[in-house]
């Protein structure tokens, strides 16, 4: 009887409950005809979307991003950067003026919008600045699919943010977030952010694009260029066909991406190579002396995708670009823009390495950018401090490659400026604290689990996640349930202090005491996030012994990491202060001791986290 009212509860919950938590994604098909006007920087486009609405509602209303209406005098792009002033985004505002409210009224952004039908049938749309709002005569079903054509022109603005003419390496047009894209959908309802300089997010889509663009003109693009052989750039015997006006037709394919981007200018070059169980690698950029450091960093390109392939799962595209184009470097679906003129080769080597990772935790693991932007740069963050220390490894790096953002987090904290990394990605009031919340939190995040769990298990937790989650939109409550499932920790507490709070860590060692056998070590928790404390010594005879005291609200203990075997001793309660430890090695035996060897704890005050014993 029992057993069987259980069964049902059991039933009636997964029933009410359970359908909520069903994963689905939408998805969208593009196909585009574009006709560029490349003497007046503008085009016309026509667009067909093939919509399949996955979810388990009724949509009565869909919503388009028009990124390039925000690069306009006296749009929500330029009141935020004359608001934030000196304090906001260093490509928006020049001396705390913005950029934007001295665009000349023939460069400004525009993305006019003539037509829209549904299955045929012409619909209704308002146009709210970078958001368009589509009210449907037919709603879209559940499971079923809906096709909308559309037909618009537009201005390639001035190059203010990613987007733009002629940027300041010359590069003739960078075009990223150009065309009517649809909004995203899921649980969370549509995701309609106004386009004001950050992050995005999007369905997973299917591209199939044609350019039509004067000869000359060379397209760097993140997809499968279809006619190699008819257009400029890309084959030593392509016979370039044009038509009537001189224009040449570039057919661009693209699968499962979350958007479409490219770049053309009459000076481009294009190389190429082939990564070893990688992508087929572009470089598209003017060859000049400026631009030197491009052949060079071919090698450790190569390396760099085999590294990520072994240690965070498989690039799944055939292709990767890298072109010169927009305003520092900015990452699409199988294509970064960057700027290509760089003073060392560690320095391009170090964007591309950035902006390439963020096919991992932006394209591949798509979470949401701008609820969440800390997955996205925080673990992009991550996994370049990592590499870069493997492709350009010195004495620091080699030992922790996270030094240089744990100390510039520590000391951001002293500013008072700290914002929560929860907050949304454009409403930050400060871009330093953008920085620091979703850059070097987020990266740091991963170091503070990685010290917590052992770093065998991060890097489980890390694949895993990429495993479960490859081509969909995971969210931080995915990738914290791997992270338990995985350490068998209970880690819950770490993930709100850390990204819901600004609140720091403080251990300090408060008292030494040399005994007669012994030695006894009064340590302090004067922060206000707990964390379990490794604490080691350094011997005389120069060996490390390590004692690792548990925090009790993991519930399970680290098993092994990094730095050899240790001791783990009796756990420290969050709610209490003090911790005294009695370790069997008199001062003459100790050289040193103190919290965290490995210097991954990112503790914001160290000066009483180490002793040296004279
Ligand atoms: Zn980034």
């Amino acid at each position: 009887m029992k057993k069987m009212m259980f069964l049902a509860l059991g039933l009636l919950s997964a029933f009410l409950f359970g359908q909520k938590e069903k994963y689905y994604q939408q998805h969208a098909k593009y196909k585009m005809e574009i006709d560029v006007d490349a003497a007046h920087f503008t085009y016309k486009g026509k667009q067909t979307l093939t919509y399949t609405n996955n979810s388990p509602d009724e949509l009565k209303t869909v919503y388009y991003h028009l990124y390039w209406n925000a690069f306009k005098p006296g749009s929500m792009m330029d009141q935020r950067a004359a608001n934030l002033g000196v304090n906001g985004d260093s490509r928006l505002q020049v001396g705390g003026v913005s950029r934007l409210a001295s665009i000349p009224t023939e460069e400004e952004g525009v993305q006019n919008i003539r037509s829209i039908e549904q299955n045929g049938t012409p619909l209704r749309f308002e146009i709210q600045e970078t958001v368009m709002k589509v009210v449907l005569n037919e709603p879209i079903k559940p499971n079923s699919t809906t096709t909308f054509t559309l037909e618009w022109d537009a201005v390639i603005p001035y190059q203010i943010r990613r987007a733009g003419r002629n940027n300041r390496e010359g590069i003739d047009m960078t075009v990223t977030q150009w065309y009517p894209k649809i909004a995203e959908y899921d649980y969370d309802g549509w995701a309609t952010f106004d386009y004001i300089g950050r992050e995005f997010h999007a369905p997973f889509s299917d591209y199939d694009v044609t350019i039509k663009i004067d000869k000359d003109y060379v397209i760097g693009a993140g997809g499968v260029l279809q006619n190699p052989t008819e257009v400029k750039g890309y084959e030593s015997d392509a016979v370039i066909k044009a038509d009537k006006d001189g224009k040449a037709t570039w057919r661009w394919k693209a699968t499962n991406m979350l958007d479409f981007a490219w770049a053309a200018d009459r000076d481009y070059t294009v190389e190429t190579f082939t990564v070893l169980d990688g992508p087929k690698v572009y470089y598209v950029y003017q060859k000049s002396d400026k631009t030197a450091f491009w052949e060079q960093s071919k090698p450790l390109i190569t390396k760099y995708f085999q590294i990520m392939n072994a240690d965070y799962g498989r690039y799944a595209y055939p292709t990767y670009s890298f072109v010169q184009g927009g305003d520092g470097g900015m990452e699409y679906g199988m294509v970064t823009m960057i700027l290509g003129e760089h003073n060392s080769l560690e320095r391009l080597v170090g964007l591309m390495v950035h902006e390439g990772t963020h096919m991992w935790f932006q394209q591949m693991l798509a979470s949401n950018e701008s609820t969440s932007p800390w997955m996205d740069e925080g673990f992009t963050s991550y996994a370049e401090t990592k590499v870069m220390s493997q492709l350009f490894p010195s004495a620091e790096v080699q030992t922790n490659p996270f030094v240089g953002s744990l100390r510039s987090y520590a000391n951001f904290t002293k500013t008072g400026k700290e914002e929560p990394a929860s907050w949304l990605a454009d409403h930050h009031d400060d871009g330093r604290a953008y920085s620091i919340a979703s850059y070097v939190k987020g990266e740091t995040f991963l170091v503070q689990l990685g010290y917590i769990v052992g770093e065998k298990n991060l890097a489980l937790i890390m694949k895993e996640f990429f495993n479960q989650w490859s081509m969909k939109h995971p969210s931080s409550r995915d990738f914290m349930h791997i992270a338990q499932r995985i350490s068998g920790m209970d880690l819950k507490w770490f993930h709100h202090y850390w990204i819901n709070t600004v609140k720091t860590i403080d251990y300090g060692i408060k008292n030494v005491e040399y005994l007669e056998s012994s030695t006894r070590v009064t340590l302090i928790n004067k922060g206000q996030v707990p964390m379990p404390i490794d604490f080691s010594l350094l011997t005389a005879d120069q060996k490390i012994v390590t004692y690792q005291i548990p925090l009790n609200m993991t519930r399970e203990w680290k098993k092994s990491d990094l730095y050899g075997a240790f001791t783990t001793l009796h756990y420290w309660p969050w709610t209490q202060k003090e911790y005294t430890l009695d370790i069997p090695y008199t001062k003459a035996q100790i050289k040193a001791l103190g919290i965290d060897f490995s210097g991954r704890l990112a503790d914001v005050n160290l000066e009483d986290n180490y002793i040296e014993v004279e």
